[in-house]
């Protein structure tokens, strides 16, 4: 007998799985083979508190979209007639109990790269082989370039700026999908199933069983979110079908991409290849048969381009290993602010209270949707770290407890980017010119920032310019059911002059 357990980790997905498909391709001659999948909620990715940040790893929005990919998964595997493993243990005490004493063992996994999950699968190698012979192998499925096909040192290939990545790249092949698994490749246990399988199998835990609230697990989904984000593969899958090929909205990605508002805009894949119910390899391989079919164009150009600049944040995470979590990031830069920890300031930020219209709406709007534009995201991450100088670290872990496309090469990876200490140099954003030039009408605000709904499009960007007699009139009282604005160059200077801070930064946006 010859049992494989496939430790399915952010690769939450039957289409193109490499640890799946070795599965199915791994035999030994003259044996029965088993191959038991099994997906762990990992207790110190869930409600665990990180005391020094003040947040939760996982927030409610990314919880609920994981347990809804896992019961997709489930229905999926029990389609090619296997079963799901689900369990609350740690992998490294779960795992090993799944070793068949006397008889062939492999695991298979996917690799990671960041530190916790690093630290976990050598966990998870030490103790299974502890008391046991077991066959480890971990394969390669969350980039879009197999890490083998690379031409250059992975290692070096991130430690530049994304142009130069892109260009050493460029030629490197990209495998083609690996086959969906199909009915009969993935042969379970037969005859009599021990107890505790028997009881992952059916183990579903429930929001409060992850470490919820009765509360927190019976609030709705937000129904202002840009879209009603479901996890799991099949609406993954969906989403492709509908941005591509129903509404071919990828045709005008260039245009749309930097709005903030609405569903189509961009296309929204990020919590599914965060998770791993869409493979990035899937997802490009898709956008190159559209070009075939219907015509390469800028805008489908500019899609590749940012699904690389995922696998760019993948390997600049691969390259820099723990650096990319320093104060002052994996080049130790020089010339950024000395950051400041004001809880204050920093709990203001977080909960959408600065005063700045449009950053609140945009953090309100991802504390309660999970979700964040990507031009909302660099105006937010701009404001915290270079306009208010707080430690950009709480900002970034507040976005790993919220958003619910958390993934963590590309959060990091971006704030470095953003607070000024990746590669090369970052831009200003100047929140008020861009609440302007993308909420010109004041609709995003007014849709996240209820208090502000009565305040004439003219002040709305900046209504601390209001006078006290309007802001009575419109009921928006600052100082009372709205803040006065932290200070900040936006309130001190006039508005759209630049930040001018000296610190060489390529251009106030
Ligand atoms: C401070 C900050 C934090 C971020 N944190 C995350 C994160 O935790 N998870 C995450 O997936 N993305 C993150 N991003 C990148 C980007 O904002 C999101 O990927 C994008 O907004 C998701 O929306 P979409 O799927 O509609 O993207 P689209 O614009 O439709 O792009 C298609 C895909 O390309 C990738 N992509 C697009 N832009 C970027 C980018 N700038 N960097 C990396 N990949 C990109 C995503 O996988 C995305 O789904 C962050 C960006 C910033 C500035």
């Amino acid at each position: 007998m010859h049992r494989i357990i496939v430790w399915l980790r952010n690769d939450l997905r039957v289409h193109d799985n490499s640890a799946l498909n070795w599965a199915i391709n791994k035999g030994i001659k003259g044996t029965t083979k088993q191959i038991i999948p099994v997906y762990t909620f990992d207790p110190r990715f869930m409600r665990n508190k990180v005391e020094k940040y003040g947040i939760y790893k996982c927030g409610l929005t990314r919880a609920r979209f994981l347990q809804e990919s896992v019961q997709n998964l489930r229905a999926n595997l029990q389609d090619l007639g296997s079963q799901l493993l689900v369990t609350q243990e740690l992998p490294e005490v779960f795992l090993p109990k799944l070793i068949l004493k006397g008889q062939q063992n492999s695991i298979v996994f996917s690799q990671e790269v960041c530190y916790e999950e690093a630290r976990i699968e050598q966990s998870v190698a030490t103790e299974i082989k502890r008391n046991s012979k077991v066959h480890i192998e971990r394969v390669w499925g969350s980039t879009i370039h197999h890490i083998d096909d690379l031409q250059m040192d992975p290692e070096n290939v991130a430690s530049s700026v994304y142009t130069k990545f892109r260009q050493n790249t460029e030629r490197d092949i990209v495998r083609d999908c690996l086959p969906t698994s199909k009915l009969g490749q993935l042969p379970f246990i037969e005859g009599d199933v021990p107890k505790a399988i028997q009881d992952a199998m059916r183990f579903a835990p429930s929001l409060m069983d992850l470490g919820f609230s009765e509360e927190e697990a019976n609030t709705p989904k937000d129904p202002r979110s840009s879209l009603e984000f479901v996890g799991g593969e099949d609406a993954g899958l969906e989403r492709v079908k509908y941005y591509l090929w129903e509404t071919k909205m990828i045709q005008k990605y260039k245009d749309t991409r930097n709005a903030l508002m609405g569903a189509d805009f961009s296309s929204k894949l990020s919590p599914w290849m965060a998770c791993g119910n869409l493979s990035p390899r899937y997802v490009y391989w898709e956008t190159k048969k559209f070009e075939q079919r219907f015509k390469e164009n800028d805008s489908t150009r500019h899609f590749i381009s940012e699904l690389f600049w995922r696998d760019f944040c993948h390997w600049y995470a691969y390259c820099h290993g723990n650096g990319i979590f320093y104060e002052y990031g994996p080049l130790d830069k020089k010339g950024v602010p000395q950051w400041r920890v004001d809880q204050s300031v920093i709990q203001r930020w977080r909960q959408g209270l600065t005063g700045m219209p449009l950053v609140d709406a945009l953090m309100r709007e991802m504390n309660q949707s999970g979700f964040m534009s990507n031009r909302g995201r660099q105006i937010v991450a701009s404001y915290f770290s270079l306009d208010l100088k707080q430690d950009w670290r709480y900002g970034a872990h507040h976005f790993e407890e919220k958003l619910i496309d958390h993934d963590v090469h590309s959060n990091y990876a971006s704030w470095n980017m953003i607070a000024g200490i990746g590669p090369g140099k970052t831009n200003l954003f100047n929140v008020v010119k861009q609440s302007y030039d993308f909420d010109a009408d004041g609709e995003f605000i007014r849709t996240w920032v209820p208090e502000l709904r009565n305040v004439p499009t003219d002040y709305i960007h900046e209504p601390w310019k209001m006078p006290f007699k309007l802001q009575q009139q419109c009921e928006t009282v600052l100082g009372t059911n709205y803040p006065n604005p932290i200070p900040s160059r936006y309130t001190t200077k006039p508005s759209h002059q630049s930040g001018g801070s000296g610190l060489g930064y390529v251009k106030d946006y």
